[in-house]
């Protein structure tokens, strides 16, 4: 059924989303995949007296106060718009770890709005919206877990002088609030992030100003979960798929959504036992993730192949070992029982025949805990990396 997801939207806020869609086209694509929020019990509008984003299970919502956003003009609503679309992109949520939250948040609510208004160049009337940024006694780099440290050492030797323990104890707040995820496992936050910003990518939408940004905001790190990650950052994610529909009077194009069934092929090398408990690790992070995984086990060929839905299958599930390494006929079955349309994991010691991936046709990351696999072939969507077992 389509979803007229602008359609409860007042005309102000709808003013400042064709504002971003006229002039930030990311930002704009990045807000289609939220779903916006009018919050009106009294309730809500206490918890949420101004805006705020969360993911709620697998859907971004931005939730905004009304009584407060409306007094606000369209340059600074789209600031607004901006920063809470930021705490997504810059993974605020991941990144805080045992770190005090709330002071995290205050060094990141700076870090966005110096961006905002130092890079972007936005204009705002900060008497009235009173962001926060970095003190100006501060002059390293402006980044979350710095700006962190110096916050912290301060507000401590601050708590010190007044015999308080509270860290974070009159501190000034920035202008939005910061609500927890509901019911969203901190990998599933992260592919609903990377999904949209490698849709965006694909589309041409990110400019390498953004792409800097985002490169050198967000934290770094490169494990196979993250590969894994980026494989199926098309398959999992919002649980709903977005597909265009049709335009509104406002020249909006809006959408609808439309439920998938996701998978991925997993092809298991049993010549050896060298993958130890990664092997589960692996598969139930994909469970998790709600996407089915069609197991195919194979030495030097096809030794049994099932069709993973839930945990309690997997948890059942046997391998059966043998002896050399041949695994093209693994390729080949996929082929044959039209799996191929699937990104493809496949788990080797690498000492394998040549193989061949022309025939697939989705993404294929091939996880080795030897030597890198001999390809022949079509293969620049065969990623392989090495690593390390235990
Ligand atoms: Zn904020």
């Amino acid at each position: 059924m389509v979803e007229d997801i602008f359609g409860k939207i007042p005309e102000y806020l709808l003013k400042a989303i064709l504002y971003l869609q006229n002039y930030y086209p990311f930002y704009f694509e990045v807000m289609l995949n939220m779903e916006i929020i009018k919050v009106e019990s009294e309730t809500m509008k206490q918890q949420v007296p101004t805006a705020g984003v969360r993911v709620n299970k697998n859907v971004i919502e931005l939730m905004y106060n009304d009584d407060w956003l409306k007094t606000f003009t369209t340059p600074e609503i789209v600031f607004i718009l901006k920063h809470e679309i930021f705490h997504i992109l810059l993974k605020a949520h991941q990144r805080c770890k045992s770190r005090n939250q709330k002071l995290f948040n205050i060094a990141q609510d700076m870090v966005i709005n110096n961006l905002l208004k130092n890079t972007f160049g936005h204009k705002i009337d900060e008497e009235k919206l009173q962001p926060l940024f970095p003190p100006s006694e501060y002059h390293d780099e402006i980044i979350t877990e710095k700006l962190y440290d110096w916050i912290y050492e301060k507000a401590k030797k601050n708590g010190k002088g007044k015999g308080e323990k509270g860290e974070g104890d009159g501190q000034k707040e920035n202008f939005d609030v910061h609500l927890e995820d509901i019911d969203c496992p901190e990998e599933v936050r992260e592919l609903i992030t990377e999904r949209i910003v490698s849709i965006c990518k694909a589309r041409g939408l990110v400019t390498s100003n953004e792409e800097n940004i985002l490169t050198y905001l967000r934290p770094k790190r490169k494990t196979y979960i993250d590969e894994m990650m980026m494989l199926l950052s098309n398959t999992i994610g919002l649980k709903k798929k977005l597909t265009w529909s049709r335009e509104n009077k406002y020249g909006l194009c809006m959408r609808g959504y439309k439920r998938v069934r996701n998978k991925v092929n997993v092809i298991l090398d049993t010549s050896g036992s060298m993958w130890g408990e990664l092997i589960q690790k692996m598969l139930s992070f994909i469970i998790r993730n709600n996407v089915e995984i069609f197991l195919v086990q194979n030495d030097t060929e096809v030794k049994d192949h099932k069709l993973i839905r839930r945990m309690k299958e997997l948890n059942s599930m046997k391998i059966h070992g043998g002896g050399g390494t041949i695994m093209q006929p693994a390729i080949n079955f996929l082929i044959k029982n039209k799996m191929n349309d699937y990104p493809t994991i496949m788990l080797t010691d690498g000492y394998t025949d040549t193989l061949n991936f022309s025939m697939l046709k989705n993404k294929m990351l091939i996880l080795t805990s030897g030597q890198h696999c001999e390809l022949e072939g079509k293969k620049n969507h065969v990623r392989q990396i090495k690593v390390d077992v235990l």
